[in-house]
């Protein structure tokens, strides 16, 4: 199973995306948690990207692409992977539609964690972390509605969108998950 996993900061896609790998077994493709420890090892990638990632702002495409391509040949792939905050823009979807194609394993659906915009500002103001300053949130939010959600048109034209609530409790919008992802599986 190939999955792509959108959503706006806030949203709570990191603790879905867990519960996802672990039920489904997934390999865990987080952008985030990549540039954070290429950032925190002070790598070639982790010194271009961290005064993007500062500023909430998106990486460029030509990194994160670079990034992803060589994350998808290794070997645990195989059985399948979350993509987890990948991709978010257009042309980040053109590069891994390109790349899917090559390898001759097309994704499997995209769900989308729908939250609506006042609630992603009420929760991500409450997790303090360093990259959580009020003008970084609002830029983040900023960035999600410019750059990334054009994508949802995009994969609701192929097909392959699925937009899943993200109100309520952890359980109740995994029980959402689980429906879609389910129904896939078998
Ligand atoms: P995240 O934890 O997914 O919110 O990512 C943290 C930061 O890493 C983002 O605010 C961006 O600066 C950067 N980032 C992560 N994934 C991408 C991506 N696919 N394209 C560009 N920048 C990204």
């Amino acid at each position: 199973m190939r999955i792509v996993f959108i959503g706006p900061p806030g949203a709570g896609k990191g603790t879905q995306a867990e519960r996802m790998i672990e039920k489904y077994r997934l390999a865990h493709l987080s952008t985030g948690d990549m540039l954070r420890a290429a950032r925190d090892a002070q790598t070639a990638v982790g010194k271009k990207a961290e005064t993007y990632m500062a500023g909430g702002k998106l990486v460029p495409d030509e990194i994160i692409i670079e990034i992803i391509r060589e994350r998808l040949a290794e070997p645990d792939c195989q059985g399948g992977y979350l993509l987890d905050g990948f991709p978010r823009t257009i042309a980040q979807a053109e590069a891994l539609d390109r790349m899917l194609a090559d390898k001759g394993t097309p994704l499997g659906a995209v769900l989308e964690l729908n939250v609506p915009e006042d609630e992603l500002f009420r929760r991500l103001a409450g997790r303090g972390r360093a990259d959580d300053a009020p003008e970084v949130i609002r830029q983040r939010l900023v960035a999600y509605r410019e750059q990334t959600s054009p994508l949802l048109d995009y994969y609701r034209q192929s097909g392959l969108l699925k937009t899943i609530d993200g109100l309520g409790t952890v359980e109740e919008i995994f029980q959402r998950v689980e429906s879609v992802l389910d129904r896939l599986a078998s």
